[in-house]
């Protein structure tokens, strides 16, 4: 982004992001009066949700207008959903600096949505602005994630660069897409009368009406939808959860339940975090894949939340969190590809994500390495296990082993106690429960090795296969970790302390005799037979719950299955594209099983 004439231009489109007579009154003709908002917002019922979409967010000068609206104008109880697409994402600061004459007509939202701002990785990223302002950033080209939106959507705000400069966006696939989650009263409004968009809009069952445009400006158009009526969308009270199992699924769940204003009991065989999620340190980054997947929204979006999450929780609390970045190693020519592919596809900007030459390697760690790496700059540390002890303090928490939760009259019975809801968040034990008895969910036996390393400059995250990163405490590593679906052993086992180092060694210049083995840890992960976490409603039960087969890369997925969970709870809309949801979903087993016949 550049500065014409004190109005923010975008070079790559050769225009500007608002008018340079005055974006704010622009804003408010074109795209609040066009949409009727402020009538709109005002009429709203009690817990009632306003959904907006907008193409392009550029500042978020709209944004920002039409969150100091509703502020403004709507009941207290109402909350406001806006999704932005945006392909090429302004950082921060520029943000800033593009909207700084304005900032004290938005109050503490501006500065929120600075401090909130998420990285610049392609994907959903919901930032709680304010207890009834939620936005969900969508780093992506809006022609492939409009059709991906989760819900219905009240008034579309049509922005973008003039027709002549970005003819790939206003196209009849975006129409259309619009069209599919439009219902009866949904209205459009945009800047511009070309015909390309009028037509357009007009042949995907809009009613078009053209008034005066803004400024020099002859006409705009506005139009409303002409199909189905759809019910209107109302946050729900608050809920009773049960949630079993006090691992990290269930740590986040319970943090982010009782955030979002629900009464939660956790019940737990053992004690906090007894399992994989027990160890003192863990690395939070997302698997990566080539293309850009359902799974891969997954992961971006899941860490993306991570890092926010951590860094937030570490202002106040002692994580061990040390973001410090990590370096995937590529060792081979698969690897090779695959990273290559995955930098390109998952459009992650490279402040975020880059893949740098052995000799950056010794610049950036001191550490010589044959081998080039992907670097992820935000990646790191943080401790599991203090991480679910943080997010359990002050909760209700039964020792006791849940063996089977009863649904009689719309409530769960779990000893003598009453839910509206039951979470099963006991890794690979989640299938004991009867209800959840089909998913193929297996235990996956790790052991880590601690170990001190003498004479070794070593103070950075490698990831290769396995991992090693420096502990919390000096010269104390952990490195990991061995993946053994196959055995159930409990007990440590020497030669797999011997394996984790020999990986070590063959990647990095630090020979046997270095290593003092100081101990190990043995805990399984839960994994599913598609290697996609389980997330969702269970089928054909009611208000039944999972959050499991998190594999290697629970300390993200987790934090991000919490949040689909505790939307679906709350009644809100969901945060993730529906192809996402529906890769996490429990069902999709069943609905493999059903297409394959
Ligand atoms: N609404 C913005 C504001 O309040 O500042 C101004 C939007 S600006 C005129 C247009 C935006 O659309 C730019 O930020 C641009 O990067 C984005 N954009 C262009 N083509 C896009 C596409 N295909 N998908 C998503 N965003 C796109």
């Amino acid at each position: 982004m550049e500065f014409k004439n004190n109005t923010p231009y975008s070079e790559l489109f050769d225009d500007i992001y608002f008018s340079q007579a005055d974006g704010m009154a622009e804003t408010r003709h074109v795209f609040l009066n066009g949409n009727n908002i402020t009538a709109r917002f005002s009429s709203l019922e009690p817990n009632e949700i306003f959904k907006i979409a907008e193409t392009g967010f550029g500042t978020g000068l709209n944004f920002l207008i039409t969150a100091a609206e509703f502020l403004e104008c709507a009941p207290e109880t109402a909350h406001l959903y806006f999704y932005s697409f945006e392909k090429h994402p302004l950082s921060s600061d520029e943000i800033q600096q593009a909207l700084s004459q304005w900032q004290q007509n938005f109050g503490d939202i501006f500065q929120n949505l600075l401090n909130e701002y998420p990285l610049r990785i392609g994907g959903w990223h919901t930032l709680d602005i304010h207890q009834r302002i939620t936005l969900v950033l969508i780093f992506d080209d809006v022609l492939n994630a409009a059709p991906e939106l989760p819900t219905h959507i009240d008034a579309w705000y049509l922005d973008g660069f003039s027709p002549a400069k970005n003819p790939d966006m206003l196209h009849a696939d975006l129409f259309n897409g619009m069209a599919k989650k439009s219902h009866n009263s949904t209205m459009v409004s945009t800047f511009t009368a070309a015909g390309i968009v009028k037509r357009g809009l007009a042949e995907a069952g809009f009613e078009i009406k053209k008034i005066a445009g803004f400024g020099k400006k002859r006409d705009m158009i506005t139009g409303t939808f002409k199909g189905q009526d759809k019910p209107k969308h109302y946050i729900n009270q608050a809920q009773s959860v049960a949630i079993i199992g006090a691992g990290l699924a269930g740590s986040m769940l319970a943090h982010t339940l009782s955030n979002a204003g629900h009464a939660v009991t956790i019940f737990e065989t053992h004690e906090i975090a007894h399992g994989a999620s027990g160890n003192a340190v863990g690395l939070y980054n997302p698997r990566f894949t080539a293309e850009r997947t359902p799974n891969a929204e997954f992961y971006s979006a899941a860490f993306v939340n991570a890092y926010a999450l951590f860094k937030n929780l570490q202002q106040d609390h002692d994580i061990d969190f040390d973001p410090s970045g990590a370096f995937h190693l590529i060792t081979d020519t698969a690897k090779e590809k695959r990273f290559g592919a995955c930098l390109e596809s998952w459009a992650w900007h490279s402040d975020h994500a880059k893949i740098i030459d052995p000799q950056t390697i010794k610049i950036e760690t001191g550490m010589d390495t044959k081998y080039p790496a992907l670097w992820l700059k935000q990646s790191g540390r943080v401790s599991p296990y203090k991480l679910c002890k943080i997010l359990t303090a002050h909760k209700t928490i039964i020792y006791n082993e849940v063996i089977n939760p009863i649904f009689i009259n719309a409530k769960w019975h779990i000893e003598s106690q009453m839910f509206d809801h039951v979470i099963l968040c006991g890794g690979h034990l989640s299938s004991k429960i009867i209800q959840a008895a089909s998913l193929p969910i297996n235990a996956v036996r790790g052991q880590i090795t601690f170990a001190s390393i003498e004479d070794t400059n070593l103070n950075n995250i490698f990831c290769y296969g396995g991992y090693v990163t420096p502990s919390a405490q000096n010269n104390n590593y952990i490195i990991g970790s061995t993946f053994q679906p196959w055995l159930d052993n409990v007990k440590s086992i020497p030669e797999d302390n011997d394996d984790n180092l020999k990986k070590l060694s063959a990647v990095l210049p630090i020979s046997s005799d270095k290593f003092s083995i100081t101990g190990d840890r043995v805990s399984f992960r839960a994994s599913s037979t598609d290697r996609t976490p389980i997330i969702g409603a269970l089928p054909h039960t009611h208000n039944l719950w999972i959050s499991s087969a998190h594999g290697s890369h629970g300390l993200i997925s987790s934090g991000m299955a919490a949040l689909v969970i505790t939307d679906a709870i709350s009644g809100r809309p969901a945060r993730l594209p529906q192809k996402t949801l529906d890769a996490i979903s429990p069902i999709r087993f069943e609905n493999r099983k059903k297409n394959a016949k």
